[in-house]
């Protein structure tokens, strides 16, 4: 299996893109807008850039940008394609995401997120190093995509000799050809096998178990030389509960069966989760192709459903639900939450399972629910999201009148009054919607607004240093460990790091351990702490070090004095409070809907639980949680947000600018 140049050449020239690649190459050289569109797997994302930098596009050094809506994705293909070209990653190919940056003056393809090219054109509005943009997965429809779209058009009619090529999975392409003024359209032929569509028969209470159960039953029954499996689930979480459900289940058959009491030793089975805080390590090997004697079963979000193709899958289990950020319009909240997937992701769900020969797709909900309860296709970011970063950075562009600028779709009028006043509300916007000046120096930070306003309030309230800390922690993702079976031991190493009455506090506690401890990981194992999450942390800190030093936003400390550190945290998520209505229960200020403390809080099951508390994310799955909390004196609420709370508001524009 691909061990050699040549391996990897032949199965290049086995994709469908591969058979058209003159006709793609003529139809780019003559148009400045092309949409490409084809089956998952086809070869967009990895072939289409080598195909014009062999063609000579980069001779003259000008850059080719590929954008993906996510990180992993960005990571994963960028990897793929140096491998192909056998370069090193960071030379002629790679990738940049948010905090992490690998590439070099060599780099002539640049995998990056959306949301990176945004944020180049604030640097340089007319992307002057690229000379085409491949915008990538654009059926997606992320919000940062629909953005970088409206933008791109503006920008082509400017820069004449901008190539940008719109590449989609099979649906939703048309609006993009209507968008670009009818730009011509092409179509990768590929062939796809049939699937058996198999609908559970009744409702599905549990569709991690359901999941689990199925698994098994297909792996039990089925010859393993008939192919791998592949489950959609929702998150890191589900995906773990899974992997070790199915260890148990089959650990119980086989030593049953053979006499064995322990899951390694079961050799014919080998299980990949697929998620995207995953190692980079460990998302390389989930592309490798096992032995004769062993199936493989990918455990994956919904990346598995275009963005990453994992050869080899012959079933397909699908739970039904994504976990997607939605915003409530009515509520002014943006959560995340556990959502019914749409028929169209439905689709391409069980389409994984054809894509080499026929396959099977188990979907753990019934034929009516897909009838009854899912929308065609998942409705846009845009119009479920909140808006702030974006109207943020389109002010900083220079765009005055959000309201018309391009779109593919409009957003709720609704959404982007809320996020107007959102901003205005921390400040960043004025009473006429411009742009403020911390508005402004906000917007440098690749940050969202509320936690830019707290680095920038605390440096003026001799506190950024720990603020820093702060935010970069909360940049990454599950701190600490919870392993299977010394869940006890860990809740226990946790509380050692509990600051009582803030969680974020509690992440500085742990930072600041760390950091005594030598940055060390031998310390975060003893301590149930993620190392490689420290790591990040660090390196964000350091990168947000440099943007600040280059904004002249000053870093201090006052040592510890907690009170400023909260009273700042408080000023940025003012609009994020809640209120004490009874044991352990709050009520959310600006919306009055009960939230509960998430059981990972500090603040959880406290005999006496504080009045009020501001929180950093809300999570609806069963119940409305709000994670990472604080608890705040109500008079900084008061303090913190104007019209929200009555009276007026602390900074004045021209305080907190101290060079
Ligand atoms: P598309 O963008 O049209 O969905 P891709 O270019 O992503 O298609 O994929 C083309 C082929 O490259 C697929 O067969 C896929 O399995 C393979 N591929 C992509 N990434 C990797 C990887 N990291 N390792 C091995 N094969 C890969
Ligand atoms: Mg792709």
């Amino acid at each position: 299996f691909e061990n050699t140049p040549e391996d990897i050449e032949s199965t290049r020239r086995s994709l469908p893109a591969f058979k058209v690649r003159s006709d793609l190459l003529t139809m780019i050289r003559d148009n400045q807008i092309s949409i490409i569109i084809g089956e998952t797997g086809s070869g967009k994302t990895t072939q289409l850039a080598q195909y014009l930098y062999e063609d000579g596009f980069c001779s003259g050094g000008r850059l080719i940008g590929i954008t993906q809506p996510r990180r992993v994705a960005a990571m994963s293909v960028a990897n793929r394609v140096a491998l192909e070209m056998n370069v090193q990653l960071g030379e002629e190919v790679g990738y940049s995401i948010r905090f992490e940056d690998y590439t070099s003056p060599k780099t002539r393809l640049k995998f990056m997120t959306d949301g990176i090219l945004l944020r180049e054109t604030l640097l340089d509005p007319e992307l002057e190093k690229y000379g085409c943009i491949i915008i990538d997965e654009a059926h997606e429809r992320s919000l940062n995509t629909d953005i970088m779209i409206g933008i791109l058009r503006n920008l082509l009619v400017k820069r004449r000799d901008l190539k940008l090529i719109v590449t989609s999975a099979t649906m939703n392409a048309a609006k993009f050809s209507e968008f670009f003024g009818n730009a011509p359209q092409f179509t990768i032929p590929g062939r796809t096998y049939p699937v058996d569509i198999i609908y559970s028969k009744n409702l599905v209470n549990d569709y991690v178990e359901a999941a689990v159960t199925e698994a098994v039953k297909i792996h039990l029954s089925n010859k393993i030389s008939s192919g791998d499996i592949l489950i959609f689930m929702t998150g890191q979480e589900d995906i773990e509960v899974c992997m070790d459900l199915i260890k148990e289940k089959l650990t119980e058959v086989y030593s049953k069966k053979f006499g064995i009491s322990k899951f390694e030793e079961i050799s014919d089975l080998e299980i990949f989760p697929l998620y995207s805080a995953l190692p980079p390590a460990l998302q390389n090997k989930i592309f490798r192709k096992l032995d004769d004697s062993r199936r493989k079963i990918v455990i994956a979000t919904n990346i598995a459903e275009t963005s990453l193709t994992i050869d080899g899958i012959r079933y397909v289990v699908d739970c039904g639900y994504s976990k997607l950020k939605v915003y409530n319009p009515r509520i002014g909240l943006d959560s995340l939450a556990i959502t019914p997937i749409s028929r169209a992701n439905a689709n391409q769900r069980s389409g994984r399972a054809g894509r080499t020969s026929t396959g099977v797709a188990y979907r753990l909900y019934t034929e009516e629910t897909l009838e009854t309860e899912m929308y065609v296709s998942t409705i846009p970011e845009l119009q479920r999201t909140s808006l702030q970063n974006t109207i943020l950075l389109l002010k900083s562009l220079g765009v005055k009148d959000v309201l018309s600028f391009p779109l593919m779709d409009s957003p709720p009028l609704q959404t982007l009054l809320a996020s107007l006043y959102d901003l205005w509300l921390i400040n960043a916007i004025d009473n006429f919607g411009n742009l403020t000046s911390l508005g402004k120096l906000m917007s440098k930070f690749p940050l969202q607004p509320s936690l830019a306003r707290i680095l920038i309030t605390a440096s003026y309230n001799d506190c950024s240093e720990e603020m820093l800390t702060i935010v970069s922690m909360l940049s990454v993702p599950q701190v600490f460990q919870r392993p299977k079976q010394r869940e006890k031991e860990a809740d226990l190493a946790r509380s050692k790091f509990f600051v009582p009455g803030s969680d974020h506090l509690t992440l500085l506690n742990v930072y600041s351990q760390w950091k005594q401890n030598k940055f060390s990981s031998q310390w975060c194992t003893k301590n149930f702490v993620q190392y490689r999450a420290m790591c990040k942390a660090h390196d964000i800190r350091e990168q947000l070090v440099k943007i600040m030093g280059k904004n002249k936003v000053l870093l201090t400390s006052s040592g510890t004095d907690w009170t400023i550190v909260k009273k700042c945290i408080c000023s940025g998520f003012a609009h994020q409070a809640a209120k004490l209505s009874g044991l352990g229960k709050y009520v959310h200020m600006k919306t009055g809907m009960d939230v509960q403390l998430h059981p990972t809080s500090t603040l959880f099951g406290l005999g006496d639980p504080p009045s009020y508390v501001v929180y950093n994310e809300l999570l609806m799955t069963s119940k409305e949680y709000i994670c990472c909390v604080t608890a705040v004196d109500p008079f900084w609420l008061v303090e913190s947000g104007p019209l929200l709370y009555g009276i007026r508001r602390i900074d004045d524009d021209s305080s907190y600018h101290q060079s």
